[in-house]
């Protein structure tokens, strides 16, 4: 194998990355080298390629150079001396939160909430190159049938279906409200469908995603900022018998939205909390919200380990949802810069972009689109 190998590279604290040549990973005893053969753009990976104050706080400047990237499909090639169950040649994805199995909250089976755990491509090296590394133990070993292109967003997919299931997945027949048109809020109405919510609202801003939201299965599309002129607050009762959505799912983070969300709860309800606030203090009518209404509330940190990554293989495998329509572009990983482009423009005209760092495996995925 060569010393060196292409990757999509932070090098400097500023906007922007670059497509260089970096050393091929080590190799250590109980992890494994994957050759990557699809790679998707989440937000994190916005947030450091923008580097904003929070990736400028988390991963900070004296960690730089560093590889972005932690959503991913492809090949083991290489196994440490330790590995027992990832085998050469195994068809893998990443939880990318390498958990410690020492934290309390592993030891008691919550293995996405452990203080010690570290992120890939943000505590350390990620993926977005020809290869990368990672832990044997939160490798994910991918139904054969499951495209690249699709693999590799199971990790999202997977933040999808724990805010969607929540603790109990108790959501067949419900009705459910979902606050957001990212990726995440998209492949959501999908599980949703698919896992027998009988009645699903999309509350967006982008025209372009709502319709996605539509192709997923949401029943009622709104406008967040009432463009449609519809009071969405009595829309949502009038289409619950009079009590407001059984599961509200917040998927933005902007106090008004949340603030809204409870309105949208019927009494009893339960509310997915996982967008992350810009602005995490401000004020919320605790007693009408919480209280008296009597909400469960829960808050969606990654994934359960490995319950979603579970669930979303046999949904995939089993052609149980078509995720094809939030897939909107793809391209070489040497073309990054295109689909940053596409995340960074306003009015958002896209919702999820693969990268391929083969330009032959881009060409199948394209046909497959067809
Ligand atoms: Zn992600």
């Amino acid at each position: 194998m060569t010393d060196f190998m292409k990757a999509v590279v932070k090098t400097e604290p500023r906007i922007g990355a670059c497509y260089k040549d970096v050393h091929f990973p080590q190799l250590q005893p109980d992890w494994v080298i994957v050759k990557v053969k699809a790679t998707s753009i989440c937000g994190t990976d916005v947030h450091i390629y923008k580097w904003d104050e929070w990736s400028a706080t988390r991963i900070g400047e004296h960690n730089l150079p560093q590889t972005l990237g932690h959503e991913v499909a492809g090949y083991v090639v290489e196994v440490g001396a330790h590995c027992k169950r990832i085998k050469v040649g195994d068809y893998i994805s990443a939880e990318t939160h390498i958990y410690d199995p020492a934290d309390i909250p592993s030891l008691m089976g919550q293995f996405h909430v452990g203080d010690n755990m570290r992120i890939l491509g943000v505590d350390c090296d990620g993926a977005f190159g020809e290869y990368f590394a990672i832990p044997e133990s939160v490798c994910w070993v991918n139904d054969s049938s499951i495209p690249f292109e699709f693999a590799t967003v199971q990790e999202p997919m997977g933040n999808a279906a724990y805010a969607v299931l929540g603790e109990d997945n108790d959501i067949a027949g419900k009705s459910m409200a979902f606050i957001g048109d990212g990726p995440i809020a998209l492949f959501g109405i999908g599980i949703a469908r698919a896992c027998g919510a009988a009645n699903i609202f999309a509350i967006g801003l982008s025209e372009y995603n709502l319709l996605i939201a539509s192709k997923m299965g949401a029943d009622h599309i709104l406008y967040a900022d009432g463009r449609d002129g519809v009071d969405r607050f009595s829309y949502i009762r009038d289409n619950t018998y009079g009590a407001g959505a059984d599961i509200v799912l917040d998927m933005v983070g902007v106090p008004q939205a949340i603030q809204d969300g409870f309105k949208y709860l019927r009494k009893g309800g339960r509310f997915s909390a996982f967008g992350i606030s810009g602005k995490p203090q401000f004020p919320i009518d605790y007693n009408n919200s919480i209280v008296f209404k009597g909400a469960q509330i829960y808050g969606i940190s990654g994934r359960k380990i490995f319950d979603t990554w579970y669930r979303v293989r046999n949904l995939l495998a089993h052609n149980r949802i078509d995720i094809a329509p939030v897939i909107t572009h793809m391209f070489e990983l040497k073309d990054f810069q295109k689909g940053f482009d596409l995340l960074l423009a306003e009015p958002r005209e896209c919702a999820k972009v693969v990268l391929f760092p083969e330009e032959d495996e881009l060409k199948k995925a394209l046909k497959r689109k067809q």
